[in-house]
């Protein structure tokens, strides 16, 4: 996925990528008026239901220099010159674009984007239908691991940080972390693995050697538990760690400047919990059959 594409597709609101001369080929394919066969985007039409390729439809830049003009005869009888890459870079610049795409199933359902080109960045500055609605299917799949509450804390961390609000779409993921340690925690439990006591303190010998017990941060229970959790929770720590101080003192602004990345790695830690929930039933299931293998098998004997 281009960056652009992706602007459009998974960022928030007001969310900005730094441009420069380089994406001079992307910003063409994007913004400029001409049609393009290549102009496409992938996302989740919700009129459908599905999973569609939604095609360009026409882009309008708001200030009247947008346009990239190419081919275009300098004066009458001579011949045309293309502008140079800088010209055609800078004419894309310091404009708005409302960008229109249609579902390939059905072109009535459209998809509308409003963009801010300025000399270092592009800013979404609007969009229907709403980043939340491209991106619900995305947390559908983990109903098999998260209760409804938190799958609709899911939706609502990805609806807040669409709408700009950062620190309240950190508060929903923090908890989605927490509630995966704890029912991981309760797991090993149950099994005997961990003990209740190991979970919520550590104990140490003080400097007269008397054996004393302190509460257990959660940064340590990450560790305590890093044979059952996904592996990204436990090798990027930081990712709760930024959550918790984005709940505590970070800015608005610099909570949706790490929304990005901290959510994609949220998606990535539920990822692999599918993965080791699939896996862990898919070996119930092999367990099982063996088991009746083994018993037909010890009956046969058990005739001859
Ligand atoms: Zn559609």
């Amino acid at each position: 996925m281009s960056r652009i594409e992706e602007l459009l597709v998974t960022r928030g609101m007001y969310d900005t990528i730094d441009i420069s001369i380089d994406d001079l080929d992307e910003m063409e394919k994007y913004l400029s008026q001409s049609e393009y066969t290549g102009n496409s985007i992938d996302c989740f039409c919700p009129k459908c239901g599905a999973n569609r390729i939604f095609e360009f439809v026409d882009c309008k830049p708001r200030i009247n220099n947008g346009v990239v003009t190419v081919n275009i005869a300098d004066s009458f009888g001579k011949p045309s010159k293309k502008p140079s890459k800088e010209k055609r870079y800078k004419s894309l610049l310091n404009s708005r674009y409302v960008l229109t795409y249609c579902c390939t199933y059905n072109r009535e359902h459209n998809a509308f984007f409003d963009l801010l080109v300025t000399d270092s960045g592009v800013m979404k500055i609007g969009q229907y239908p709403s980043v939340a609605d491209f991106l619900r299917p995305k947390t559908k799949k983990y109903s098999s691991i998260l209760s409804e509450q938190y799958l609709k804390e899911l939706n609502t961390a990805i609806y807040l940080a669409a709408h700009g609000v950062g620190i309240g779409s950190f508060v929903y993921l923090r908890r989605i972390i927490e509630m995966l340690v704890h029912e991981t925690y309760k797991g090993a439990n149950k099994n005997g693995e961990v003990s209740e006591d190991d979970f919520f303190y550590i104990k140490y010998a003080d400097s007269d050697g008397i054996e004393k017990a302190r509460y257990r941060k959660f940064d340590e229970k990450i560790e305590l538990l890093k044979d059952y959790l996904p592996s990204t929770l436990v090798e990027k720590k930081q990712i709760y760690g930024i959550v918790s101080k984005g709940v505590h003192e970070l800015t608005e602004e610099i909570c949706m400047e790490y929304y990005h990345v901290i959510s994609s790695g949220v998606f990535l830690i539920l990822d692999q919990k599918l993965k080791i929930e699939e896996e862990a039933k898919l070996k119930r299931e092999i367990d099982k059959g063996i088991n009746k293998i083994m018993q037909f098998e010890n009956a046969q004997k058990g005739n001859l």
